[in-house]
């Protein structure tokens, strides 16, 4: 047992090819603000079936200038899912904003978007303030119900940022337009992904938001690089010229990262057809004994996670014992409301209740490029070890 190698829930995939090509940029004239960034942002357009790219330092920093460029700020709400990090929240604190959850479903895990038009009526009734942003999160890397959402964004006049940062190559189908690649932005505002090194690609830390709109595209290019604009024709001062606009950031991804970036989408596929294995094989092994999460038919998952669920009674047990055995499982995620911060903040929060069961019984098993099929089995094993062993 003590020989076998430990497990994480999830890894990095790294191979010659991207250590060539961030050896190239180390012996470039740009470590940043070179041509990789512009590059990356192109051929991530190209994948995704978008018009425009902005990347950044991560996520995090993509999900807060993608709503300063929706203009939230102080008095404004914005809603999500308690399932998520909590990146995908305080994002809207970051701008001043309050944040309100709406219920998780309890098979897709994925936001619910009966329990967003009900809470929507119930707010408006209630004489409460309506969210100005709603930011549905692709939980394991399948879609939400982007139509849908979309439709209630219409009627309610939120905007939505999609939290795409499990689900880069994952794909909605819609009714109307058919398949699309999650980022896409047919229905939604905007879209941001994470280049963290357990999600799909990685370039260390990285982020990137997607959208149709220039004007947004262009907010957020600014917001990322300290609020200045270089390229301003105005000058009576000279060619040195160059003006803050706003209070931005400094957000900018590295071309150290970018070409990491590049080299990393290439593979991209073949990731997501090892994670699609790995999720196929669990399915078939645990799915008799143990819950798994329901991928509906609008949506095909590129399965960044695989969370099981067992009797409540049992969680506790059943981690500590696949820990101990070298397998890294974890919790995704403790629901946000329940950070001490979150209720330092605030005492109302009413808590999810699909949201609550799901946290109670979750641990998230390995899946990543490179997980071979006797690991896929010594997990299992170990799942069904535990669980005559607890049970
Ligand atoms: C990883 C993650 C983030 C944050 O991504 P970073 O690139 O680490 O900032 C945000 N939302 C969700 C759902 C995530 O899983």
């Amino acid at each position: 047992m003590d020989s076998e190698p430990f497990l994480p829930y999830s890894r990095q995939n790294i191979d010659c090819l991207d250590v060539d090509s961030i050896e190239s940029v180390l012996k470039s004239d740009f470590l940043t603000q070179g041509p990789q960034v512009p590059l990356f942002e192109a051929e991530l357009c190209k994948y995704i079936g978008v018009d425009y790219a902005v990347a950044a330092n991560s996520a995090t920093s993509s999900l807060h200038v993608a709503c300063l460029a929706l203009g939230v700020g102080v008095g404004d709400v914005v809603w999500t899912s308690p399932i998520s990090f909590v990146a995908s929240s305080n994002c809207a604190l970051y701008c001043g904003a309050t944040v309100d959850f709406v219920d998780i479903d309890d098979e897709t895990l994925c936001l619910d978007v009966s329990a967003l038009s009900e809470k929507l009526q119930r707010y408006l009734d209630e004489g409460k303030k309506l969210p100005k942003v709603v930011i549905p999160v692709h939980f394991g890397g399948q879609s939400c119900d982007m139509e849908k959402i979309a439709k209630l964004a219409k009627v309610w006049g939120f905007k939505v940022v999609e939290d795409a940062s499990h689900a880069l190559g994952g794909t909605y189908i819609s009714s109307l337009l058919g398949e699309s690649r999650i980022g896409s932005c047919l229905f939604s505002d905007i879209t941001v992904f994470s280049f963290h090194p357990v999600k799909m690609i990685t370039t260390g830390e990285g982020g990137v938001a997607t959208t149709n709109n220039f004007e947004l595209a262009e907010k957020m290019r600014l917001l990322r690089s300290h609020g200045i604009k270089k390229d301003v024709q105005v000058s009576d001062e000279g060619p040195w010229y160059y003006e803050q606009q706003c209070l931005g950031f400094n957000y900018r991804m590295t071309d150290i990262s970018a070409a990491l970036g590049i080299s990393q989408l290439r593979k991209l596929n073949g990731f997501l057809k090892e994670r699609r294995h790995i999720a196929d094989s669990y399915e078939f092994l645990l799915r008799e004994h143990f819950g798994v999460q329901k991928v509906p038919t609008f949506t095909n998952s590129s399965r960044h996670l695989f969370p099981v669920r067992v009797k409540a009674e049992l969680r506790r047990n059943l981690f500590v014992y696949l820990r101990e055995n070298g397998i890294g499982v974890n919790v995704h995620y403790i629901p946000i409301y329940r950070q001490a911060y979150y209720k330092a903040k605030e005492s109302t929060f009413i808590s999810c209740a699909n949201a609550e069961r799901y946290y109670s019984e979750a641990i998230s098993i390995p899946i990543f490029p490179g997980l071979k099929q006797t690991d896929i089995a010594r997990v299992s094993n170990l799942l069904y070890s535990g669980l005559s062993k607890f049970a």
